[in-house]
């Protein structure tokens, strides 16, 4: 059996273990996923045991994703983004991708939304708002970045104008009104909305040429898609960014097309069943 798996801590209410069995039993794979939370100081020896026992890939979490870069070779992306989502133990050492990006732009295609040539914001400048930005500009999107911590959206902006050759402008959360405003994409990489009834966009300033993306998905129908709905946007919600990101490492591992329609169904049917927990 092939064994492929997540490392974080927690990763206990993981929607990874379901999405990847899916596609395994989509495609008839004699493979299993597994969920692993060692010690935050132990990743080495995790990384090193996981090659030496064969395990053919893994998702990596919360706290792992940039400390992990020690331990793998970064494709070009991962290296730019400074954090690693997926380990593929198929190379010595091992090589790691930052597949969220690929989540961002396969989430936008699968919603016939382009991105090149386009204005779009960015709130957050965390660890997904990071890959959203690289993945944005590397569309050929001109991006903005907001943050409540301006300083941080400030670094990101300069990365991305370093390692993408792109323009990015850094911003307060207060000169979103105007931004949103004149944007046609819009991404929320913060984790307002999640688990409450939040948003970090004023309603006022969504409108209906807009394509937005909350990376948040739980709720799946967050304050903000809500909101962008009311404003005859096109919603797109995290539920497809976790997807695509999981479709393109299961990709990375095997080399196969992911079926991506039962994985979406078992993955919206698990987050319906947490919802009502
Ligand atoms: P993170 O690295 O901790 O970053 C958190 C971000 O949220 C920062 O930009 C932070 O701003 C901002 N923030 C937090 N509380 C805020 C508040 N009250 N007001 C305004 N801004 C606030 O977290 P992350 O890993 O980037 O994750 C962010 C969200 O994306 C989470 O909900 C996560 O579940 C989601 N996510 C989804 C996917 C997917 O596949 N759908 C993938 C990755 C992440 P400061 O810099 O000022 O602290």
């Amino acid at each position: 059996m092939d064994v492929y798996g997540l490392v974080g801590n927690p990763v206990g209410h993981s929607l990874s273990p379901p999405m990847h069995e899916t596609a395994y039993e989509e495609l008839g794979m004699d493979a299993g996923y597994v969920t692993f939370e060692p010690d935050p100081d132990d990743l080495a020896a995790a990384i090193a045991g996981a090659a030496a026992l064969g395990v053919r890939g893994l998702n990596v979490t919360i706290p792992f994703k940039e400390a992990v870069l020690e331990y793998v070779d970064p494709d070009d992306l991962a290296a730019r983004i400074g954090a690693v989502n997926t380990v593929d133990f198929g190379t010595d050492p091992p090589t790691g991708y930052n597949t969220d990006a690929a989540g961002v732009r396969r989430s936008f295609e699968a919603h016939d939304v382009a991105l090149d040539g386009r204005s779009a914001v960015v709130v957050g400048a965390g660890g997904a708002g990071r890959a959203v930005a690289f993945s944005l500009a590397d569309a050929g999107a001109e991006v903005a970045i907001a943050n409540r911590t301006v300083e941080r959206a400030r670094d990101l902006a300069a990365d991305v104008d370093r390692y993408s050759g792109s323009r990015v402008a850094a911003h307060e959360l207060d000169e979103l009104d105007t931004l949103v405003g004149d944007a046609d994409v819009l991404v929320n990489a913060t984790s307002v909305g999640m688990e409450e009834d939040a948003t970090p966009v004023p309603a006022e300033a969504l409108h209906g040429d807009l394509a937005v993306l909350d990376a948040v998905y739980r709720p799946l129908e967050t304050r903000l898609l809500h909101d962008a709905a009311a404003a005859g946007a096109t919603t797109i919600d995290g539920a497809w960014m976790l997807l695509y990101q999981g479709a393109e490492a299961f990709e990375r591992w095997t080399g196969r097309d992911a079926p991506v329609d039962a994985m979406n169904r078992r993955l919206r049917a698990a987050l319906g069943s947490a919802e009502r927990v």
